[in-house]
């Protein structure tokens, strides 16, 4: 049996808010009607209602830390406290906190989420969950000697998960020369490349001059450093051969990213999304990245929560909170991050993102979110709804 939704306001995406708005969905939830008419058998919901947001950047497979990292100490800090705890916990309690991060994310709205994998810690968690995943095989790995080690066990976690899926570099800082050609081969039509990108500003010093606190703890594990450093040139300029080809490509982080790197991206790259994930940033290196300066550029921005050893939770609302309570940014343009251009971003926009006719993007509703206060998101709560 259809069934139909009405709210004080419909936020479609790909049109303007419809106040009253209806939105009809069928059985199965995939979107029969919109429109701005009334009939009397809706079901009215006060507050907003928009698609089901896009999570682009999460590791679920770190939900076990929940809680047990603590705040503004810098990267490096943080890498070796994940190496710590990863030792502290059975595959038990680690798969179960997985489920537990994959209901709290449905619960409050997410629909897809572009999910990063060392491990298959994950599979049994979503093959339980009713959404939508991009599988990314992450590989990182400055020893040319390991890259033939790290490439086969990448591929064998490939064929083990589900479309859409792709193998994906972890940073311009972390793999040697041989590992991005094997990545920089294997990329297919129609696939999402992601890559962490200057969520540090150790990683510029680390490209631009070879020193800072990246090189230094290279070169105390005493890792090999790749030539493609000490180029004198960013982050990306770099690496940019390796990912040249791919013809979507999702930018993780960009905390310190400049015009330069902006217009370079522009030249150089094919489609390229720009993934923020605000409260991640505040978390490791309390630092924002320039919504101002992407927004001026065209970016196009979409939203990630990375994982629960850098975020208090994994919530698209929570995010798009912290850029409004830092920026001068509408609820539209946030929502539009949050849902279609996410969508975009991992080749799902054909079912996600927007309600429009045909689609299955499920529903979401904002509560506590009002017209007079210009729809200022600093007491909202987000549920699925459909
Ligand atoms: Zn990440």
């Amino acid at each position: 049996m259809n069934r139909r939704f009405t709210a004080d306001y419909i936020f479609p995406v790909n049109v303007k808010p419809i106040k009253e708005g209806v939105v009809e969905l069928d059985a199965e939830g995939n979107i029969v009607e919109i429109s701005a008419k009334r009939r009397g058998d809706e079901t009215y919901w006060q507050g907003i209602i928009c698609p089901g947001f896009v999570n682009v950047h999460c590791h679920t497979e770190w939900s076990f830390v929940r809680g047990l990292i603590s705040e503004n100490t810098g990267i490096d800090h943080f890498i070796s406290e994940l190496e710590r705890l990863k030792k502290l916990f059975s595959m038990n309690e680690i798969q179960d906190s997985i489920a537990v991060s994959l209901d709290e994310m449905y619960n409050n709205g997410i629909v897809a989420v572009g999910d990063l994998m060392n491990t298959d810690w994950s599979k049994v968690a979503k093959a339980n969950s009713s959404i939508e995943f991009y599988n990314f095989i992450e590989v990182y790995g400055l020893r040319s000697d390991q890259c033939d080690t790290i490439w086969d066990k990448a591929l064998a976690l490939y064929h083990s998960v589900e479309s859409p899926k792709n193998i994906i570099p972890h940073s311009p800082y972390s793999l040697s020369k041989e590992l991005f050609e094997k990545v920089h081969v294997f990329q297919k039509k129609n696939q999402t490349l992601s890559l962490h990108l200057l969520e540090s500003q150790g990683e510029v010093d680390y490209f631009m001059e070879a020193k800072g606190p990246l090189f230094e703890r290279f070169k105390r594990w005493g890792l090999p450093i790749p030539s493609t450093i000490s180029t004198a040139k960013r982050p990306l300029q770099s690496v940019v051969d390796f990912i040249q080809n791919s013809n979507r490509i999702l930018l993780i982080h960009n905390t310190f990213i400049n015009e330069e790197d902006l217009l370079f991206a522009n030249e150089h790259l094919m489609e390229v999304y720009y993934g923020l994930c605000p409260n991640a940033n505040l978390f490791i290196e309390n630092q924002l990245p320039p919504l101002d300066l992407l927004r001026q550029k065209e970016a196009i921005i979409c939203l990630g929560t990375d994982s629960l050893a850098s975020n208090h939770q994994l919530s698209i609302l929570s995010e798009m909170k912290t850029l409004q309570a830092n920026f001068n940014i509408g609820l539209e343009e946030l929502i539009q991050f949050a849902c279609l251009n996410g969508a975009k971003a991992l080749g799902i926009s054909n079912q996600f993102g927007s309600l429009e006719i045909a689609k299955k993007p499920g529903l979401v509703l904002i509560e506590n979110v009002f017209e007079q206060d210009n729809f200022n998101l600093r007491n909202a709560t987000a549920k699925r709804i459909a």
